[in-house]
């Protein structure tokens, strides 16, 4: 199928980026025109990085385990689903420290038009938030015990559309490893398996090619 020229254009300005002069690029992003599901993460770590695609490292080794444990493996779920964050670009370390900075809120503001620019492009129907800053950006103040293993209908800026939040995958997110964390995310791809658009998109066969 052809890309529409209006998501080549947002790829190519995406990709050429460098407003923010303390994360590290290129920005990365899982383009999918076409998608009906939005996949919301939460910033690319130096593996995204380096191999320009989301979720590459141990936290998105997990995150498609999940996705198998509700049928669907990486490569049918990457081919479908568009994978965005609420920053595009790796933020760097945290001084001093293992993990990866926390991005400020004017790279997270900077950022928000290549979301806006995608939610208007792709129109998706469903979202899955992955991680606290994710769900923050479409469900601020829920605490992740009241977001995960709900859905909730959001509207933003007129387009309409279901978002099932999940935890973010780090080995390192002690919230997943023991109750209630645990039989939420549970409860969350049991709600993402059985929603509607995740059954138009892949179906009882996820080898066919996704409806539109
Ligand atoms: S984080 Fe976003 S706004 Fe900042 S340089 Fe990267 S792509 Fe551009």
């Amino acid at each position: 199928m052809p890309i529409p020229s209006a998501f080549q254009d947002h790829h190519k300005r995406l990709i050429g980026c460098r407003v923010c002069p303390d994360v590290q690029p290129p920005p990365v992003t899982g383009f999918t025109p076409g998608a009906a599901i939005y996949l919301l993460g939460q910033a690319p770590g130096p593996r995204e990085q380096a191999a320009g695609l989301p979720f590459v490292g141990p936290a998105g080794r997990n995150l498609f385990k999940w996705f198998a444990s509700i049928g669907v493996e990486e490569s049918c779920f990457r081919s479908r689903v568009h994978m965005g964050a609420v920053i595009r670009c790796f933020p760097g370390k945290t001084p001093g420290k293992q993990g990866d900075r926390r991005p400020s809120p004017l790279e997270i503001s900077c950022c928000a038009s290549y979301l806006e620019t995608e939610f208007g492009l792709l129109r998706p129907r469903l979202v899955i938030p992955v991680g606290k800053m994710a769900i923050d950006r479409l469900l601020p103040a829920k605490i992740l015990d009241d977001a995960v293993g709900r859905v909730f209908q959001l509207d933003l800026d007129g387009h309409r559309f279901d978002a099932i939040p999940l935890p973010h995958p780090s080995g390192l997110n002690r919230w997943i490893q023991k109750d209630p964390g645990k039989s939420l995310l549970g409860e969350g791809l049991q709600l993402i398996a059985a929603h509607p658009v995740w059954q138009q998109v892949f179906g009882q066969d996820p080898t066919t090619p996704p409806p539109r």
